[in-house]
């Protein structure tokens, strides 16, 4: 292990635990190791879910749990260059991108305050009904209970952030797994939540194999809720497992955009180009498949290209990059080989497609067929399918044919055109004339069909980890 490498442990009911067993975590860029974490099993796991349990015996007014969650946001901005180096250091993420992240992670703990502030039940109207007459009722939001949380490795910091700050404004305690991949920044977080005086127990962190940890969370009948990013096949297992528990699922998606004749086409290939191979395309909402209506297709495609091959293949840690690598060579393989299926499919590869030193290309794909992987499941990699068509409802339909349904787009100054496809497109979330795969902490978000079960943001995640408790009152 290099001498700069970190060396962290678990955070168990407000300890750091070494278990004499380790996590190694390599960069995937450059294969170097970026650090090693002790590795929990089944035992620390229920060591941290006592912990959660314990911590919610001595609930933490709402006033605290908001300081509490500012002071985190306060401490990430002042640790914020460190916090994307982490990200960047671990996940491969370009700089520029980690810097975006780690700036999103305050505006989710600060909209988390916010949300802590505000929690309350609803009056009941009692005198609508002649049973109800003479009594007063109303509804208090009670924590749900223990939060087991499981993120994934491309939004390191976020994505944790997502599941901590919303539990913690809830008044839920949180035993996190994060990514094995990516353990540093949830341990950079959970770090910052004790330094900002979160009483121990109501942040544990386990890293480790996935399936031991995730067992005992599912097992545990203390754990109420279990609030899952990544991929679906994982996520629907846990959710088919715990049929008693909230299980809260955000997968993943085959990230469509229609573009229309009327549309900016300058605008348009330069967002499309930035959020179809940003971060290698493992965002869940990276830009994948383009529809472009025929009249405007050699124009923009010929635009959207040319931006493509411009730009900068890299070293994440370089702040010019705005391209890096694959999470590992397994990731890598698996996308050339969808490359590959697609070229002998009869497809053709109008840039990229292949290797510049270790990674991949902007690659964009014309004629691929719909039934190819590229064209309707989710590549996770820097491949973008172009597509033309003849009418908005072909596009829609062609947009449409995937299992997946978390966000999509479409580009055009016809305001009918808009609401239509608004209406017509079967995701969680459509943007007009913005790329879809933009993202606000305060927006709901989520998928309908394969792409999962909710929709993430403090408010409503906050809905889902509090239950109703109703007090009648005799008058
Ligand atoms: P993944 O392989 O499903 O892993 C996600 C998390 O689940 C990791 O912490 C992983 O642990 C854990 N896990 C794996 N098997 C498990 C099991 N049997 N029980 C419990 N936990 C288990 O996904 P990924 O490759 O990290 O992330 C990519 C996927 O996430 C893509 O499909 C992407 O679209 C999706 N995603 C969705 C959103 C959204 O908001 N909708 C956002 C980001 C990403 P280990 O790391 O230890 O294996």
């Amino acid at each position: 292990m290099a001498a700069t490498a970190a060396e962290k442990k678990l955070l168990i009911a407000g300890e750091w635990v070494e278990t004499g067993q380790w996590v190694e975590v390599r960069s995937p860029y450059s294969g170097d190791v970026v650090g090693r974490v002790a590795k929990a099993g089944a035992a620390e796991t229920r060591n941290a879910i006592d912990a959660a349990e314990a911590a919610m015996r001595e609930p933490l007014p709402a006033h605290k749990r908001a300081e509490i969650l500012v002071r985190v946001a306060g401490q990430l901005g002042r640790r914020h260059e460190e916090a994307a180096r982490t990200i960047a250091a671990e996940a491969g993420k370009p700089l520029k991108a980690a810097r975006v992240e780690a700036s999103r992670a305050m505006s989710t703990f600060t909209f988390a305050a916010v949300e802590a502030r505000k929690l309350a039940g609803e009056m009941v109207p009692m005198d609508a009904s002649q049973a109800g007459a003479g009594k007063l009722a109303f509804t208090v939001r009670q924590p749900l209970g223990v939060v087991g949380a499981i993120s994934p490795f491309n939004f390191p910091l976020n994505l944790v952030a997502h599941k901590i700050a919303p539990s913690l404004a809830a008044g839920c305690a949180v035993v996190l797994k994060p990514a094995s991949q990516t353990p540093f920044s949830a341990l950079l977080l959970a770090e910052l939540m004790t330094e900002a005086e979160l009483p121990s127990g109501w942040v544990n962190v386990v890293v480790g194999p996935a399936s031991e940890i995730g067992d005992v969370l599912v097992e545990d009948e203390r754990v109420r809720a279990i609030t899952f990013t990544g991929s679906g096949d994982v996520g629907w297992k846990l959710a088919e497992r715990a049929p008693r528990k909230r299980v809260k699922l955000e997968l993943g998606n085959a990230t469509p955009v229609i573009v229309e004749p009327d549309a900016d086409l300058e605008d348009v290939a330069t967002r499309l180009a930035a959020n179809a191979f940003s971060f290698a395309g493992q965002s869940c909402i990276s830009v994948q498949r383009i529809y472009v209506h025929r009249h405007a297709y050699e124009e923009l495609v010929s635009r959207f290209v040319s931006k493509a091959e411009a730009l900068v293949v890299g070293d994440p840690l370089d702040a010019q990059t705005d391209v890096g690598p694959l999470i590992d060579t397994g990731a890598r393989d698996r996308v050339l080989e969808w490359i590959q299926e697609a070229r002998a499919a009869g497809a053709e590869i109008l840039t990229g497609g292949e290797l510049e030193g270790e990674l991949i290309r902007p690659t964009v794909i014309a004629q691929a067929a719909p039934d190819l992987r590229v064209s309707c499941e989710e590549v996770f990699g820097p491949v973008c399918t172009v597509t033309a068509y003849d009418t908005l409802d072909e596009a829609i339909e062609l947009a449409n044919g995937t299992r997946y349904g978390l966000q999509a787009g479409i580009f055009t100054r016809d305001i009918k055109k808009a609401f239509a496809a608004a209406k017509q497109l079967e995701f969680g979330g459509v943007t007009v004339n913005e790329a879809p795969t933009f993202r606000a902490d305060q927006m709901p978000y989520g998928g309908v069909k394969d792409s999962g079960n909710t929709r993430e943001r403090p408010a409503y995640a906050v809905r889902e980890l509090t239950e109703d408790r109703l007090v009648v009152v005799e008058l």
